[in-house]
């Protein structure tokens, strides 16, 4: 498959480059397209602006994903909850070395801030957004497509009261003003869903 090496390149985005949303401009650091556009990058110190990168050079370490402050702050505090019998520099090493790796990961389409969730010790696994066809398609009807998602909202947002009104424009709004990205831990063989509404 000629694919092959591609698609299982990055660990935290194993469906890779579906889903990646690249732009045919070609790579600032190797002419290659396709390529992740410079705004979903992070600004290289002492430079302007970052620039269209492809996902080669990004994992090579040309560039990087912006990861917020408090996500790296949530993997030590994770890292040190699961291991609170290893050494400081044990923890730190991991959390580096994972951090990088997200990094050098491709960030994913209109999640804000590239805020990727953390389980147990670990980054999620990124396994697309939720789409009316893969609800429709795993759960038969559109009656229990937004069943389910009404599940999920209510599980990510308990402090919310959902009316029928409001899943119904949840269910139309679904890959637009609601948007669902779902992330996979495979230590605890969950979903992770992460919510965002415009
Ligand atoms: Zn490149
Ligand atoms: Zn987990």
């Amino acid at each position: 498959m000629g694919g092959e090496v591609t698609m299982y390149a990055f660990e935290y985005f194993p469906t890779f480059p579906e889903g990646a949303q690249l732009h045919a401009e070609a790579c600032e650091h190797c002419g290659r397209s396709p390529t992740i556009p410079a705004v979903r990058l992070e600004r290289t110190p002492g430079e302007d602006n970052a620039t269209a990168t492809c996902a080669d050079c990004l994992r090579a370490g040309r560039a990087r994903a912006p990861i917020p402050q408090w996500v790296k702050r949530a993997l030590a505090r994770a890292v040190d909850v699961a291991h609170p019998d290893w050494s400081h520099k044990q923890r730190t090493d991991l959390v580096a070395s994972r951090i990088d790796k997200l990094a050098h990961t491709p960030p994913v389409p209109w999640l804000q801030n590239n805020e990727w969730p953390v389980c147990h010790d670990d980054f999620a696994r990124y396994m697309g957004e939720l789409t009316h066809e893969r609800l429709l398609q795993e759960h038969g009807s559109a009656e229990r497509a937004k069943g389910v998602l009404r599940a999920i909202i209510e599980e990510v947002r308990p402090e919310w009261v959902l009316t029928m009104e409001d899943i119904e424009t949840a269910w139309e709004q679904l890959g637009n003003f609601v948007a669902v990205f779902l992330f996979h831990c495979s230590d605890h063989a969950k979903t992770i869903y992460v919510l965002q509404t415009a």
